[in-house]
């Protein structure tokens, strides 16, 4: 019997440390998703911002072997300015979210930011610089209010209802008939993927990082929620050093420059205006989601008044 409980023991002992330690949302992820062989390195020091400028120089990467995901990907995100990622799905844009954040290593070349090598210094300080809105948000079995100060855990309660607001979703959380106390997951009040977004967005503002990585959902939203969560990621956005990876083209119009990533390079890049007039992979992406768009709103019209 000693047998078994010992290593049951372990387990809870482990999970203990586990959610002691977790004092982060990104430290979840990084249980759940980590490549356990991303180690700090011996003496890592601590990242020194100032900016900060981050820059992708000649980056290689693979998961598995035989098929190459980025095959020489350079450019820079200048401090306060937004960098957005397009491209065909399965081109490699949220792998270079994830490179930033190290999960995974470059396999050649590198990533720095100001000037310090992402994979020189510790995970806790760069994790702390980089605030994430992933695609999909995990919210925890818990109420909203907690599910936002997650961002900041000595944040007031004012506070966390002013990150509510900016975010876009303090009038939903308001109409609930238990307000912030409302219990939320998989055991509590089911939110949709632009309520989860937006509660993900308030997070992060009230951690306010300095820089920012967005992974837009995949999942279609309609117009009107896709116009809020723009509003709120534009306020957390400003002044800060953004990389967006968009699947929908809509939100990177205004961003400071564009890049089109296909079969792991990029292909493309530039602002809004000067990659329609270049007529070229963006341009053919914008007619296409332009014409989808329109079908979409042609179809929402007949469904309205048959
Ligand atoms: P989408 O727009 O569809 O989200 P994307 O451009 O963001 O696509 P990535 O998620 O970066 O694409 O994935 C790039 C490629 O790497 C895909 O072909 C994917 O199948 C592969 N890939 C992603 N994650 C892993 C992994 N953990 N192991 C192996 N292959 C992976």
């Amino acid at each position: 019997l000693m047998q078994i409980y010992r290593p049951l023991n372990q387990v809870g002992f482990v999970y203990r440390e586990i959610r002691q330690s977790l004092t982060d949302i990104e430290e979840m992820f990084k249980l759940l998703d980590q490549n356990p062989e991303i180690e700090d390195r011996a003496g890592a020091k601590g990242l020194r911002i100032n900016g900060p400028v981050i820059r992708f120089e000649d980056v290689h990467f693979h998961y598995d072997e035989d098929r190459k995901i980025l095959k020489g990907v350079s450019f820079e995100v200048p401090a306060g300015k937004t960098i957005a990622v397009v491209g065909p799905s399965g081109a490699g844009k949220s792998t270079i979210s994830r490179l930033l954040y190290r999960f995974y290593d470059v396999t050649s070349g590198r990533i720095t930011i100001d000037e310090q090598d992402v994979r020189d210094v510790t995970q806790k300080s760069l994790r702390a610089a980089i605030g994430m809105v992933p695609q999909d948000t995990v919210l925890f079995n818990d109420s909203i209010a907690y599910n936002i100060r997650y961002g900041r855990p000595d944040a007031t309660d004012e506070e966390v209802r002013e990150a509510a607001r900016l975010a876009q979703v303090a009038d939903f959380i308001e109409a609930l008939p238990r307000g912030y106390d409302t219990e939320v997951g998989e055991r509590g009040l089911k939110l949709s993927g632009g309520e989860k977004q937006r509660v993900a967005i308030a997070r992060t503002i009230l951690k306010s990082p300095e820089i920012l990585i967005l992974d837009e959902a995949t999942s279609a939203l309609d117009t009107a929620t896709e116009r809020e969560i723009q509003s709120a990621l534009d306020t957390v956005a400003r002044d800060r050093t953004t990389l967006v990876i968009a699947h929908r083209l809509s939100t990177v119009v205004d961003a400071d420059e564009i890049l089109v990533l296909r079969d792991g390079q990029v292909a493309e890049r530039g602002k809004h205006q000067d990659l329609l007039e270049q007529g070229g992979l963006y341009a053919q992406m914008w007619s296409r989601q332009l014409e989808a768009s329109e079908a979409e709103e042609r179809l929402a019209r007949t469904r309205r008044d048959p």
